[in-house]
């Protein structure tokens, strides 16, 4: 997600400001994020009134259930709607009333400490592709800005009391999701990086070989292209491409080609852009873990 939180919000979301928060206490950083279902009425989607009950603005006569909560004072920070949809209520920074009555390893009143998402949906039905992946998104986003240790449900943190987000939330698939959109944003950092080391080496250059270099059939096109040409021109616009259209990145394993190639280099420093490579080689192995 390129995404960005600025003064405790998702910037290009949907904000709707709820009542029903407040500060946190001083000297608790934000460190566990919930998560949580919802629909109104329960097992229908799509309705306005999520965002009713969470603004105060629920009408007791719409439905029966809707007379027995409309007098509640409860908020999320998020509301991922079926379709993806991500609404925002209440500042990051500020204290949503999610949680309610709970303890998380020892620590009581979870609102104090933790980010609230409400998924829509229901304890019987599964949660939609587009909803893991923009919780996996957020949680990335989130775990970037804010000291968050772990990922728990309301369940867990109100056993007996809660239930959501319930049985047919995969718990195993959002953390894969999680764990894929967190390594490949470390790709693209390390990407960065060594292109930087590329321009501080005077090595990136500013247009392309001749195109016949570009038809080579060498590993590393090495019978037409310096290293430092294949890294620019080759690798990292096909990186760039297979991020851009999400396809799995490959495992591969670059350094010892360039610790070679580089051997005979003397009159430029290159041990810093030899490590970048090397961590590159290992972010894109770590993969297998992730599974
Ligand atoms: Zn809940």
């Amino acid at each position: 997600m390129s995404a960005k939180i600025v003064d405790g919000r998702i910037k290009n979301i949907k904000q709707v400001k709820s009542p029903y928060y407040n500060d946190r206490p001083i000297n608790q950083p934000i460190s566990l994020l919930v998560i949580h279902n919802i629909s109104l009425p329960p097992k229908q989607y799509g309705g306005p009134y999520v965002e009713q009950l969470f603004t105060g603005k629920l009408d007791p006569n719409e439905h029966p259930y809707f007379a027995e909560i409309y007098q509640l004072q409860v908020s999320s920070h998020l509301f991922i709607r079926r379709d993806g949809e991500i609404i925002q209520f209440v500042p990051f920074d500020k204290r949503a009333w999610h949680a309610g009555k709970s303890v998380f390893e020892g620590k009581e009143n979870c609102n104090d400490f933790s980010i609230g998402i409400e998924m829509e949906g229901c304890d019987s039905d599964d949660f939609t592709q587009a909803q893991y992946q923009q919780l996996a998104n957020v949680t990335t986003l989130l775990k970037q800005n804010y000291p968050i240790k772990n990922i728990t449900g309301h369940s867990d943190i109100a056993p007996g009391r809660k239930t959501d987000p319930g049985p047919h939330f995969n718990w195993h698939y959002y953390q894969k999701l999680v764990n894929q959109q967190t390594q490949i944003n470390a790709i693209i950092n390390q990407l960065n990086s060594i292109k930087y080391e590329l321009q501080h080496l005077n090595l990136w250059q500013p247009s392309p070989p001749a195109p016949e270099a570009f038809l080579s059939e060498q590993p590393f096109a090495l019978d037409t292209m310096q290293p430092h040409e294949w890294l620019q021109w080759i690798f990292i616009p096909r990186m760039q491409a297979l991020i851009d259209a999400k396809s799995e990145i490959p495992k591969f394993a670059l350094h010892p080609y360039f610790e070679e190639a580089f051997k005979e280099v003397q009159e430029i420093e290159v041990n810093k852009l030899l490590t970048l490579i090397k961590q590159l080689d290992e972010l894109a192995t770590n993969q297998s873990i992730v599974e």
